[in-house]
């Protein structure tokens, strides 16, 4: 496994590749791998004959005062963890191999307008302008997903639509907990107390999951989640939306395929959940 922590390094780890036509996976991260990021790499192994991960928290997607510094690393712990998962490159490079002195970024419109759009100004736009970088530099055949960042994957589906990127955008489950606890590396900054009371976001979900019925009216059904997320004094909710899964705008009732969204603190901690719905 090859480790290229810049832009020029990674181009030539991937001529070989490139050459001989052979299909890339690629994976982009931020680090602090878990099972849900290990779940991505094991497709693209399956499916690739060569797979990149990236792991870069990309300074960009975060807003003032949100967590960039204290964002939990752990690189060398991460690399052999994709180096047992038949990895064939690293892409870790320094926010300045990456951020020169940019003035050009990728942005996003509609879809950015609610859910973690509307509550992270300027993340999308990070986000869109990372992974074109990543597309741009590795020209990969697949790229892979996580459906616990359903808005990111939608955006990202809409931008290689609109921008005729090469790639095809692949959409993997999530990966939890026993008890349901999406895997994400923020749960890092749980403590055991904090870690009981995230269970609330997968009890929503699940509530939700089974009382979800065609026609509903959006906000019944938010509200009898929104009811086992107040029953946790340690939660706060950030937003919980039924969005339409494919424009992400707010829909009145479960007339089509819908998002059911949600992010909340636990404490200091934002974490997100989410799960899909087609009546
Ligand atoms: P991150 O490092 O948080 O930026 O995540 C990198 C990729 O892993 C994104 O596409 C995420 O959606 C995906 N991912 C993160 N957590 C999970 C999970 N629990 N299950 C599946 N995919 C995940």
């Amino acid at each position: 496994m090859k480790i290229c922590r810049t832009p020029a390094e990674l181009r030539a780890a991937l001529e070989e590749a490139r050459r001989a036509r052979r299909s890339v996976g690629l994976v982009p991260t931020m680090g602090y791998l878990h099972e849900g990021h290990a779940s991505l790499i094991e497709r693209a192994r399956a499916e690739n004959d060569f797979v990149v991960a990236s792991i870069f928290v990309n300074p960009i997607q975060f807003g003032p005062s949100e967590d960039l510094a204290a964002y939990p690393r752990d690189f060398d712990r991460d690399a052999a963890l994709c180096e047992r998962l038949g990895v064939d490159v690293v892409f870790h490079p320094e926010p300045e191999a990456m951020y020169a002195h940019p003035c050009v970024f990728v942005d996003v419109e509609e879809l950015g307008d609610h859910l973690c759009g509307a509550r992270r100004p300027g993340h999308f736009r990070g986000v869109c302008t990372v992974v074109t970088k990543l597309f741009n530099l590795v020209g990969p055949t697949r790229a892979y997903f996580g459906e616990k960042d359903a808005q990111q994957l939608a955006i990202i589906r809409k931008m290689v639509e609109d921008l005729n990127v090469p790639v095809e955008i692949v959409g993997c489950p999530i990966v939890r907990e026993a008890d349901g606890l999406a895997k994400s590396s923020r749960n890092a900054y749980l403590s055991a107390e904090e870690r009981i009371a995230a269970r609330c976001l997968s009890r929503a979900v699940a509530a939700g999951r089974a009382a979800v019925r065609p026609g509903m009216r959006s906000e019944a059904l938010e509200q009898l989640m929104l009811d086992v997320i107040r029953a946790e004094p340690m939660a706060r909710v950030d937003y919980l939306t039924v969005v339409d899964r494919d424009g992400m705008q707010p829909v009145e009732a479960v007339d089509g395929p819908v998002l059911v969204a949600m992010a909340v603190y636990i404490g200091r901690t934002r974490l997100i959940d989410n799960f899909t719905y087609a009546p």
